[in-house]
């Protein structure tokens, strides 16, 4: 046998190709990947009760033949359930109802007659008993039936053509074969004095559970042995990005010492005083900036609490010092209102800021690029065009990414690539849980923006059904007479006929005509030409068009004070953190602003308490917790481009706890050990790079 544990799983006897390649939907490439596959939960088979004995309560196994199958309504709100009954010897029957189903598999696979185990919990329905999604075993005879009888059963998650029992089946092969190969990966010192378990014994205890284990912990994910895994997991991960952290303060950086007077100069003509959280913030920069060590910072600040001040003066005291200045935005839309907004509030310092963008023509292009590599030009403001190839600074101070959460680790390597040692300021918005700040920009200081400027009024949100369509534009003709402006954003711009969402230039249409002849609707989505979205931009800033009808283009950074009703259509097809920051792009001046959010009638309860947390909070970080428990983290911040392994077993949510502790001691162990280099963490080092397969290099470039 010459397989190890990083060969392809199809090498694993009874897998194959075919079956190999259905389970990297898995994330299964490798041997070690299956093995590291853990069940979801557990089925109880000690315990199968004849149906006649059954008992409400937790965790039950029956076993019968199907007697009924089909969909069903449930309740006052007829709602389509799949029903299957079975009855046992007993000749006493229990159902299973299914909220989630496809009717043409269920029928397919649940026929009269067929055999069948039902595990889970058991509820008491009227003056009947059910399952409620139990965990269904087919099997076709009785003796087939008594070989799982007696045993923990592991439930592992499926994908398409991989049956539950093929996992078992694989996974034991799999184990059998290949688990004298797995090797300790976390030091004694950390095992023994957390009370952990050895990884062997933990992925044997998970997969093939004792007799007498605790179902409950091991349904709930509070065994010793996962434990380990979520502590070895988050260990790992932490373990990389005090590596990375660590080694951008290898090389000395470029030290801008502050210019105050400049800096009082530009304070002076704000038309408002910076509050108390922009100037700590500021200081903090300042400082970093003056050291010269590389600075590595994320600002961390809700929708409008000013961030892009605190940028400019950082840009301000590089400039100062003869560096150049790089701002990058991750949309051309909002590049450009930056790159206005700033050079307005720099033009009394005689400061000029250029900005390119990829609709910038070639032949100014070119003059841009040729003054950026001499340092004729100081200050330019851009989007991903600034990290083109061909884009090179003369002696580039400070990079600055907005709503760093649009871009991945590897633009910020790019654009810091440009500038040797430059440093790095990345904003955002996306007020991240602590948890998850820990692990997305565990390399990176972070400042937190926890102010809003004075004055500014919670902004009143609301969730309405269709019917109230008539008072939703009542109320926009009342803040239009006011001399406010509204927007409407929609999520898609094509009709979909599937979706049956409204089209957003139908909808452009339907309002002109309501509001005409005393206002105006422009309309922007992503499929304008840059300049024609300017153009319609210009006159919303201007006050020329009232109505904003637009696809989600305008979600991150734009900034329009008079703007004072967002509307959002379809709201519960957007995440809560998406709804977030669309609600940000009003309350920015000192009138009390509104968000209207749309909903369907057909919006489930699920849907409808996600809503409503909009309208419970406008904290920023409250309902970034909240997206994080219904979405999970890679759907906020694209976790998968943001340059860290994926979690296999912990979950940030769940196991804060262990994760702050992983990070504890995995920074201690880089401070003492920054190379990794002592003999003892030889196999740290090893495993290290196997988990971040290749991501960790990224540190070398910086
Ligand atoms: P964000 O943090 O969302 O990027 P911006 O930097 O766009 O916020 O600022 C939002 C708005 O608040 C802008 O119109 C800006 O001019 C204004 N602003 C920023 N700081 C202050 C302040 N200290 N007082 C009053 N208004 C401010
Ligand atoms: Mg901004």
């Amino acid at each position: 046998m010459h397989q190890t544990l990083s060969s392809p799983v199809q090498y694993v006897k009874g897998v194959g190709p075919a079956l190999g390649e259905k389970l990297v939907r898995l994330g299964v490439f490798t041997i070690a990947d299956l093995l590291h596959v853990l069940p979801l939960r557990y089925a109880d088979r000690r315990t199968k009760s004849a149906i006649r004995d059954l008992q409400p309560g937790r965790e039950k196994t029956v076993e019968g033949k199907i007697v009924k199958s089909g969909v069903t309504f449930l309740g006052r709100r007829k709602k389509r359930i799949y029903e299957v009954v079975i009855e046992d010897e007993s000749r006493a029957s229990v159902s299973a109802k299914f909220f989630r189903f496809r009717q043409s598999y269920m029928t397919e696979k649940y026929v009269l007659g067929a055999n069948v185990i039902f595990s889970g919990d058991v509820s008491k329905f009227g003056t009947k008993l059910q399952f409620i999604h139990p965990d269904v075993e087919f099997f076709s005879d009785a003796s087939e039936a008594h070989e799982s009888e007696g045993k923990i059963l592991p439930i592992y998650p499926l994908t398409e053509g991989v049956h539950q029992k093929t996992m078992r089946k694989i996974i034991a092969r799999a184990w059998q074969l290949y688990n004298a190969q797995i090797t300790a990966s976390l030091p004694e010192n950390i095992i023994q004095s957390l009370e952990l378990l050895d990884i062997w014994t933990c992925l044997h205890d998970l997969h093939f559970p004792a007799e007498d284990a605790d179902v409950e912990a091991l349904n709930s994910g509070k065994t010793k042995a996962h434990r380990t895994l979520i502590f070895e997991e988050f260990f790992f991960l932490e373990l990389g990005l005090a590596l990375r952290r660590q080694s951008y303060k290898q090389n000395e950086g470029l030290s801008h010492p502050c210019a105050e007077n400049r800096r009082s100069d530009f304070r002076a003509h704000l038309p408002f005083e910076l509050t108390a959280a922009q100037k700590r913030v500021g200081d903090e920069i300042a400082k970093d900036l003056h050291s010269n060590l590389p600075m590595n910072r994320l600002v961390q600040g809700d929708v409008g609490s000013g961030k892009t001040l605190v940028a400019i003066e950082a840009a301000l005291q590089v400039l100062s010092n003869a560096h150049q200045v790089a701002f990058m935005a991750p949309t051309e839309l909002l590049a450009e209102q930056h790159a206005a907004n700033i050079s307005q509030l720099l033009k009394p310092l005689g400061i000029e800021v250029a900005l390119l963008t990829s609709s910038v023509k070639a032949a100014r292009r070119k003059e841009m690029l040729s003054m950026l590599a001499c340092g004729e030009l100081g200050f330019v403001v851009g989007t991903h065009a600034l990290i083109q190839g061909d884009v090179q600074f003369a002696k580039l101070g400070l990079a600055i990414i907005d709503e760093q959460h649009r871009f991945g680790v590897l633009q910020r390597a790019a654009i810091k690539q440009k500038g040797g040692d430059c440093d790095i300021l990345v904003m955002t918005a996306t007020p991240i849980p602590r948890t998850l700040a820990m692990t997305v920009y565990g390399d990176l200081d972070i400042s937190v923006l926890d102010e809003m400027p004075k004055g500014r009024k919670e902004i009143v949100t609301k969730l309405y059904r269709e019917g109230m369509r008539s008072k939703l534009y009542k109320g926009m003709q009342m803040e239009l007479e006011r001399g406010r402006q509204v927007y409407v954003v929609y999520p898609l711009i094509e009709e979909s006929e599937k979706l049956d969402l409204k089209n957003a230039s139908n909808m452009a249409e339907e309002l002109a005509a309501h509001f005409s002849p005393g206002f105006r609707v422009g309309l922007l989505h992503g499929k304008l030409k840059s300049d024609e979205k300017d153009s319609v931009m210009q006159q919303f800033k201007a006050g020329e068009i009232h109505m904003l009808v637009s696809t989600t283009v305008i979600e991150v950074g734009i900034d329009i004070p008079n703007a004072s009703v967002m509307v959002i259509e379809h709201a519960e097809r957007f995440g809560l953190s998406q709804l977030h920051q669309l609600r940000g792009r009003v309350g920015r001046g000192s009138e009390q602003s509104y968000c209207i959010m749309m909903a369907d009638y057909k919006l489930s309860d699920d849907g409808y308490a996600r809503l409503n947390v909009m309208t419970e909070t406008c904290d920023g970080f409250k309902i970034a917790e909240e997206d994080l428990k219904i979405r999970g983290p890679g759907e906020i911040l694209g976790t998968r481009q943001s340059g860290i392994p994926e979690l296999r077993v912990a979950n940030l949510v769940r196991d804060a706890k262990i994760l702050s502790h992983a990070k504890e001691i995995a920074f201690d162990l880089i401070a003492k050990d920054p190379q990794l280099s002592e003999p003892q963490h030889k196999n740290l080092k090893e495993t290290l790079s196997l988990r971040w397969s290749g991501k960790l290099h990224l540190a070398e470039i910086s």
